[in-house]
């Protein structure tokens, strides 16, 4: 069944109040290739694209990793996100070799997310090889572990470390079934029931993880997922493009991440949300390559693609319910929005005209209208983290930033 539709923007004297917005799936150094990976020039390819990545992925020191972050997440915050889901894949040094404090590249992404004001979700990402029979290859030694127990290790380090921080969650991610065979599906699957811990993996976004996912297992991703018992309350699938109708259904018990701005930018194809939907599928965005870190903009693309892809109008959710997914995110990353608020200045120009009363038709204003543009003061547990539309420490994470950003141009 769908989102129960409740109004969501309230007024506070002029001012336009929101209760928070959830980006579910980020990985925050791509903000690195933003403007340098779209176009025949970088390549004209998913694949083309992947490589320019990597070429980041494999020169990041924990410094770096901490600067790309927090300047990531401080655009995040002035957009209106006051939490991330990190699906964090880059574990060890460029050699492969484990540093010798084993999660310092996720704890310094942590950090960058605290530091920034947001809540964070580490989804430690679980990664064996380049695909089936095939081992990691160049920038993936740097994702891989030999076993999935070393990984899992890292996964409990990590939740004994930030246990005290309400603002912090840790949950685990195979990355793909292309990067993990079974049996690593099957020890994440107990792993994560037996601590009640968010579990993610990408589902189906390109048309070859299907391929090679029929050749290994005969089966396609999602049937493999369901079939070794993956699915359900705890699982985020992310992407989910290219399902058959069976697999949407099977789905219905489960998060479906859906990250437009990238999944455009890659040439992805769109996912049919409306049988996602339908499914009792619970809909959430991620900000995920971060072509975009505007979550009214992702918001609003579940809407608006599948009206490009439906050739239909009103196909998936209004305004209270698009912003409804906003908050579905939380729950898809195991965190609450308690003393989160996103105040927009009803000055700005995409706002003049609003209706002073609240309900669904100031909530259709905001959702299909507004944009990050609009966020003045974002409040994150109670806490000041954007003012003015500036976020905290901007200067200095802006002047970090660009310095591990020369390295690349
Ligand atoms: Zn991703």
């Amino acid at each position: 069944m769908a989102e129960r539709a409740v109004h969501q923007v309230r007024r506070a004297g002029d001012a336009l109040v929101l209760p928070g917005h959830a980006s579910a799936h980020s990985h925050a150094f791509q903000r690195a290739i933003r403007g340098r990976s779209h176009t025949r020039r970088d390549g004209a390819s998913f694949w083309s694209w992947r490589a320019q990545m990597y070429r980041v992925a494999s020169e990041l020191d924990p410094d770096d990793a901490y600067a790309l972050a927090r300047f990531a997440y401080a655009e995040l915050a002035a957009c209106g996100v006051t939490a991330v889901g990190e699906f964090h894949y880059v574990h060890h040094d460029p050699s492969g070799t484990p540093y010798a404090d084993r999660t310092i590249l996720a704890d310094a992404t942590i950090r960058a997310a605290r530091d920034a004001g947001l809540r964070i979700t580490l989804l430690r990402v679980l990664y064996a090889r380049a695909g089936a029979g095939r081992p990691a290859e160049d920038a993936q030694r740097r994702f891989v572990d030999p076993d999935v127990e070393v990984a899992l290790g890292d996964v409990d380090a990590l939740v004994g470390r930030w246990r005290d921080d309400p603002c912090v969650r840790v949950g685990l991610a195979p990355h793909s079934v292309r990067a993990v065979p079974a049996p690593w599906l099957e020890a994440a699957r107990d792993f994560a029931a037996a601590r009640a811990l968010p579990l993610h993996a990408h589902v189906a976004e390109q048309p070859r993880e299907i391929h090679e996912c029929l050749a290994e297992h005969g089966r396609r991703p999602v049937e493999l997922l369901d079939e070794l018992g993956l699915l359900g309350e705890r699982f985020v699938a992310v992407h989910a493009t290219h399902l058959r109708a069976h697999e949407a259904r099977a789905l219905g018990g489960s998060f479906v991440c859906v990250c437009r701005s990238t999944e455009r930018d890659l040439g992805d194809g769109a996912p049919d949300v409306s049988a996602l939907r339908d499914a009792g599928a619970r809909l959430c965005v991620g900000v995920d390559g971060y072509a975009s870190s505007d979550p009214f903009e992702e918001l609003r693309a579940l809407e608006l693609d599948e009206r490009t892809r439906t050739g239909a109008r009103q196909v998936v959710a209004d305004g209270a319910e698009l912003l409804q997914m906003g908050l579905a995110g939380y729950e898809a990353i195991g965190l609450t929005a308690d003393g989160d608020e996103i105040t927009l200045d009803p000055a700005d120009l995409a706002l003049v005209g609003a209706p002073d009363a609240e309900g669904p038709l100031l909530d259709d204003v905001v959702a299909f209208g507004a944009s990050a543009r609009a966020v003045r003061q974002v409040r994150v547990a109670g806490e000041l983290v954007v003012d003015g539309g500036v976020p905290r420490g901007l200067d200095a994470a802006r002047t970090a930033y660009e310095s591990a950003l020369r390295r690349w141009a």
